[in-house]
């Protein structure tokens, strides 16, 4: 089965092929690969409140041009002292607009840092949120799942992996935050890892029922 993931993100691409590399006769394309060219419409496929509403606007954009199995997946971090925000704004959350990849994270941390201020570690918890929707090209036959991940923000960034909020995002099982670990273990407990393991679930499943 050829499965098309559409994402710009290259951080988001290499995690899900490792989450996803072990389903059989699977084939993970990325959008370059099926010859998607970029288009500015892209930009307005987010425009909803949920993860779900997101990932499934954006699924069923990407099928309707390539006409193959399409995954499209929406995250972001959720802060309780923040009452859930920057949510399904997480990409986003800065107000500085106009930056791109890593300008563009060490701004929105720094601001998650600068709305979190002083607070104590142990009221600064939060969790990543991932909905992975496949759009088969039957509205009647659409796959959703959902992954999370709870952690502690930190108040300084440590380490130099992952991307976007991994270098605040504190794991207190692993005592480490997500860009300080490899990326297997990151995916082993993150809500990607979580959300693209269902969905092989799924298609394993359904790939035997069929
Ligand atoms: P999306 O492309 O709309 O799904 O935006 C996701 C945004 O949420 C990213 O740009 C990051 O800011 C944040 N995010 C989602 N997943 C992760 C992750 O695994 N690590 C760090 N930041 C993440």
């Amino acid at each position: 089965m050829d499965l098309v993931l559409a994402t710009r993100s290259t951080h988001k691409i290499s995690e899900i092929r490792k989450i996803l590399e072990g389903v059989p006769d699977l084939r993970v394309l990325d959008l370059t690969e099926v010859g998607v060219r970029y288009d500015a419409a892209e930009e307005d496929l987010e425009p909803h409140d949920t993860f779900e509403e997101n990932a499934a606007s954006k699924a069923s954009y990407f099928q309707a041009i390539t006409g193959l199995d399409t995954v499209a997946d929406d995250s972001g971090i959720e802060i309780e002292l923040l009452d859930g925000a920057p949510g399904v704004r997480s990409k986003r959350f800065a107000p500085d607009q106009g930056l791109e990849d890593l300008a563009l994270d060490q701004a929105n941390n720094a601001y998650l840092l600068a709305s979190l201020g002083d607070a104590p570690l142990a009221d600064r918890t939060g969790r990543y949120v991932c909905v992975a929707v496949l759009n088969r090209g039957d509205p009647d036959d659409v796959t959703v799942v959902r992954g999370e991940a709870t952690g502690l923000i930190l108040s300084e960034p440590r380490g130099s992996g992952g991307f976007g909020y991994d270098p605040l995002f504190f794991d207190e099982e692993l005592g480490k935050t997500f860009a300080e670990i490899a990326p297997e273990a990151k995916n082993a407990r993150s809500h990607r890892g979580k959300a693209f393991r269902a969905l092989a679930l799924r298609l394993v499943s359904a790939s035997q029922h069929s």
